[in-house]
């Protein structure tokens, strides 16, 4: 059996990627845990990433008075007080 070097490659980088892993479980296990808890949404893009989110968030838009940067020429925009987001207006 011949062994490429994309395989022996894998083969070496396999434990970095495990000890990573294991890494990403014992230093989020408590905030992954405590989010769930609250009905918040957790988003593991990469190794060591963790994107918690409020199911409310999904609900708000990109406020216009700043463009969705919380910031506007004058400092922290009024309108959404700096978070860059806003509930939409209710339809009448
Ligand atoms: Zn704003």
């Amino acid at each position: 059996m011949e062994i490429s070097d994309l395989n022996l490659r894998a083969a070496m980088t396999s434990p970095f990627r495990n000890l990573f892993e294991l890494l990403d479980i014992w230093t989020f296990a408590r905030w992954d845990r405590r989010a769930e808890a609250q009905g918040w949404t957790v988003v593991k893009p990469q190794p060591l990433v963790h994107v918690y989110r409020h199911s409310g968030f999904a609900s708000m838009v990109t406020c216009g008075g700043c463009g969705g940067e919380g910031v506007t020429r004058k400092g922290a925009c009024h309108t959404c007080l700096g978070s860059g987001r806003q509930r939409p207006e209710p339809d009448r």
